[in-house]
């Protein structure tokens, strides 16, 4: 397996070497807005250690990783409220992955809504909007 590329985007961020809008974290975790939402509220979550993806993560990180992904889950479905939520995950480029360290997607959904195409910059105003309100439904 490619070993982890400590320079990648989402290790950047980690870093704070280049800008996010955080929602939550705690040691292990963090989670921040997608800046190509596909559905408003669009989150990431991510483990703070250095993993590729589920297939070389450890049990721990996946634990720690999952925790905040239901914390989050049910923060956004509350936030905005949604009918349900989608949970999106890659491993590999074959699999979909384009960002190589661990993150699963977190997306509030509607009856009949379908989620927007990928690749389109999200609205900056608008999505730091979206983090208030689930940081607010954390709380
Ligand atoms: P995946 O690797 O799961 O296919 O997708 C990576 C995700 O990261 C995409 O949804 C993309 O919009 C998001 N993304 C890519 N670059 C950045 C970035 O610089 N900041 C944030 N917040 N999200 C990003």
């Amino acid at each position: 397996m490619t070993a982890y590329d400590p320079d990648n985007i989402f290790a950047k961020i980690l870093r704070g070497e280049i800008p996010s809008t955080r929602v939550y974290e705690d040691d292990e975790t963090l989670a921040f807005m997608d800046i190509m939402p596909r559905a408003d509220g669009h989150l990431l979550v991510i483990p703070k250690t250095p993993c590729r993806n589920v297939l070389d993560a450890t049990s721990d990180q996946l634990a720690a990783v999952m925790s905040t992904v239901q914390k989050l889950a049910r923060a956004a479905k509350a936030a905005f409220d949604a009918d349900g939520v989608t949970i999106q995950q890659f491993n590999e480029a074959a699999g979909g992955q384009e960002v190589f360290h661990l993150h699963f997607h977190v997306l509030p959904r509607f009856e009949g809504v379908s989620m927007r195409p990928p690749g389109n910059m999200g609205d900056f105003d608008l999505i730091a909007e979206h983090a208030e309100k689930i940081r607010a439904a954390l709380d």
